[in-house]
């Protein structure tokens, strides 16, 4: 069965540590297989991104949770299989095919606004028994050239936020952005420690790749529980596959050896973040 991210939630919190929540592409099988298969030989709890905007367009979330439902029922390590930026639509469609943890993304309306629907989201997430994340602030991918200090998230507001809504986990502007970094990010590890404070719930990190793993350390230790990656795995698979086709002539052409080379890939990535951030072994 899948797990829900408040289950592994005391798991990190006793260790505090932070883990690596990786996108698996749409649910793509070499994406999913690299990455489960890395948790499951560390002895990490599996997070598995799934990108709410382009996720039902390619194999539809139904397949997706059944796919990973079917690798979750063996395995020996907690399979967390999460929305990510989920729409209304989007979150209501993949709690009645089974997800048990999703986020929903109300970061674009008033604060007002995103309250009422991520609360209303939150309700019907925790009658399907999922945990849900919601998001406060913006860290969108042109944010993090231009905006600096103005789309920082405001404690306060997190504070209320979380109060108001029941969110299980927040996603807070915290010096973040989506994509690939022009320069290192200056986090902000003040705020994460006073929305920790005020909260009482973990913490979620967007826009992981590129951050240094010593600060994503760092920032474990003061409450920060989960940090998504995709935009390096993505390249990572891409470049792998590039050069798995590069070594062959077309006649010779080998799907399971691009695509394995891409899932090799995943997987070695995988392996690094796991160790890097500290969680391997945390499955005992
Ligand atoms: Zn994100």
């Amino acid at each position: 069965m899948l797990a829900t991210f408040s289950d592994i939630t005391p798991l990190l919190e006793s260790k505090r540590v932070c883990v690596p929540a990786l996108d698996i592409g749409g649910g793509q099988p070499d994406f999913l297989l690299g990455v489960l298969r890395a948790c499951q030989e560390a002895r990490c709890p599996a997070v598995m991104l799934i990108w709410g905007p382009a996720a039902q367009d390619y194999m539809g979330l139904d397949a997706v949770a059944a796919l990973t439902a079917h690798y979750a029922r063996d395995s020996a390590v907690p399979v967390v299989l999460h929305l990510d930026h989920g729409t209304e639509e989007l979150v209501r469609k993949a709690l009645d095919v089974g997800f048990r943890s999703v986020m929903f993304d109300g970061s674009d309306l008033p604060l007002d606004q995103n309250i009422a629907l991520t609360r209303r989201m939150a309700e019907l997430a925790h009658d399907h028994g999922a945990s849900i994340e919601g998001e406060l602030g913006k860290f969108g991918r042109e944010q993090a050239e231009q905006a600096g200090d103005t789309a920082l998230t405001d404690p306060a507001e997190a504070e209320r936020f979380v109060r108001e809504t029941g969110v299980d986990i927040l996603a807070p502007a915290v010096g973040n952005a989506h994509g690939f970094y022009n320069a290192p990010p200056r986090l902000r590890f003040e705020l994460m420690e006073e929305m920790t404070t005020r909260t009482g719930v973990p913490l979620s990190l967007h826009g992981g790749t590129g951050i240094p793993m010593g600060d994503v350390r760092r920032a474990g230790r003061l409450g920060m529980r989960k940090i998504n990656i995709a935009s390096r795995l993505h390249r990572d698979f891409a470049e792998a596959m590039k050069q798995a086709n590069r070594e062959v002539d077309d006649r010779k052409f080998s799907w399971r050896k691009a695509l394995g080379a891409g899932r090799e890939a995943l997987h070695r990535r995988a392996l690094e973040y796991i160790r890097d951030l500290g969680c391997e072994g945390l499955i005992p």
